[in-house]
């Protein structure tokens, strides 16, 4: 089931439903599977692996089946480009302090967004279309690799993130699948 039914062809909906309405409708046989399978109800909130992935939200990067993670493995944290915010350390401080993660992955792909956008650009195109210009940071970046490399600093130096024991980059090819790490 990796495709939304109704998203092919949006026309077929009535108008009072949305493509989230055929979405909680998984989600009901998604309890109901569960249920039959006699899965426990909760695993721990500890992720097993001790891991927090910091990921671009693009649709094309599934990070639980590219790294082989399931229910209860891994934080997996994302935003607009993988971008290293406040928010995010403040969840990766949240992960390693309350709930046990020491390793960190940071995953970018190939054909970002955010290399195709520029801050300024992403600004002017809010206030044509909402009357407002955002005051906070877009974070676009131009060059992939050296913008991991800045995330990977940017995470090592940060003194809230002290139970650190590991932090690596890697750039996700979405054509071919293929997962390469980027070094120092
Ligand atoms: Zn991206």
């Amino acid at each position: 089931m990796t495709t939304v039914d109704a998203r092919d062809d949006p026309s077929s909906l009535e108008s009072s439903h949305s493509v989230t309405d055929v979405l909680a409708g998984r989600a009901a046989d998604f309890a109901a599977a569960r249920r039959s399978s006699g899965q426990p109800r909760a695993r721990s909130a500890r992720p097993t692996t001790g891991v927090a992935v910091l990921a671009c939200m693009d649709a094309r990067l599934d990070v639980h089946a590219l790294l082989g993670l399931g229910e209860g493995d891994a934080h997996v944290l994302r935003n607009a480009g993988g971008v290293v915010t406040d928010d995010m350390i403040r969840s990766l401080a949240v992960s390693q302090h309350e709930l046990g993660t020491t390793e960190i992955i940071l995953l970018h792909h190939t054909q970002c967004g955010m290399i195709s956008i520029t801050d300024d650009g992403f600004r002017d195109k809010l206030l044509e279309r909402t009357g407002a210009r955002p005051d906070w940071p877009v974070h676009a970046f131009s060059d992939l690799e050296e913008n991991v490399r800045l995330s990977i600093a940017r995470l090592r130096s940060n003194p809230f993130l002290a139970a650190t024991t590991s932090v690596r980059g890697f750039i996700y090819d979405v054509a071919t699948g293929e997962l390469s790490e980027v070094t120092l």
